[in-house]
C-alpha cells in the first residue's frame, strides 16, 4: 500500500471516529459518561471502554452504544424509546443573564444537580414531555431560530453550546410559554 493510501485509510478512520463521537455526544447528552477513552477505529462488533457514573469503567460493544443501551449494567433496553422532556431555562449569576435549551431523560433538577453542570442560577420557563427522537427535532428548529442570539456562557459546562442572549423569535412563533407552560413543569416533576 503507498502511503498515500494509507494517508486516506487514517483520514476515514479519523472522521468513522469522530462521526461516532458525534452520536454518542447526542444521544448520551443527559447521562454523564464518560466517552473520554473511547476509540472507535475498528468496526462495530469491537468493544469500546466508557465509564458510567454509577458501575466506573465498563467495556461495551460499539454496536451497543449506537442502539443507546449506554452502559449495560443499567440499561437492558434501548433508551431510545424513553421519553424526554425538552426544556427552557433562565440561568443568571450576578454578571450575566441567558436562556439555555436542552433536552433531558431526567428531570432538571437531576440533570443539574451537581454545580460542575450548572454553575449558574436558574428558572425553568417551560418544559414539555414528548418522544425524544421529535423532541430532538423540535429542538434543532428552535436552535435554529435563535442561531443569531446564540451566547457563549463565560462558566464552561455541559450543554453550553445552546445558549442565547434572547428567546422573543421563538416566543412569538411557538407561544411556548402559554403551551410549554409552568403548569406541565410542575406535572412532569
Ligand atoms: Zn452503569
Amino acid at each position: 500500500m503507498t502511503e498515500r493510501n494509507n494517508t486516506c485509510v487514517a483520514s476515514a478512520m479519523q472522521r468513522r471516529h469522530q462521526n461516532f463521537m458525534k452520536l454518542l455526544e447526542l444521544t448520551y447528552e443527559d447521562f454523564n459518561y464518560d466517552f473520554s477513552q473511547v476509540r472507535f477505529d475498528k468496526d462495530v462488533d469491537s468493544l469500546v471502554r466508557i465509564r458510567c457514573p454509577r458501575h466506573g469503567w465498563i467495556n461495551t460493544k460499539a454496536k451497543k452504544l449506537l442502539a443507546g443501551r449506554g452502559c449495560v449494567s443499567c440499561n437492558t433496553e434501548s433508551l431510545m424509546d424513553q421519553g424526554a422532556m425538552i426544556y427552557i431555562i433562565r440561568c443568571f449569576d450576578s454578571q450575566e443573564e441567558f436562556y439555555k435549551i436542552g433536552i433531558t431523560t431526567k428531570s432538571i433538577e437531576q440533570r443539574f444537580i451537581f454545580p460542575a453542570l450548572m454553575p449558574y442560577e436558574y428558572e425553568v420557563l417551560s418544559l414539555q414531555n414528548g418522544d425524544r427522537k421529535k423532541l430532538y427535532k423540535f429542538e434543532a428548529l428552535l436552535l435554529r431560530l435563535l442561531k443569531k442570539y446564540k451566547y457563549k456562557p463565560k462558566k464552561s459546562f455541559t450543554g453550553q453550546t445552546e445558549c442565547f442572549s434572547n428567546i422573543e423569535p421563538i416566543r412569538k412563533k411557538f407561544n411556548i410559554f402559554d403551551v410549554f407552560g409552568i403548569d406541565s413543569f410542575k406535572r412532569a416533576v
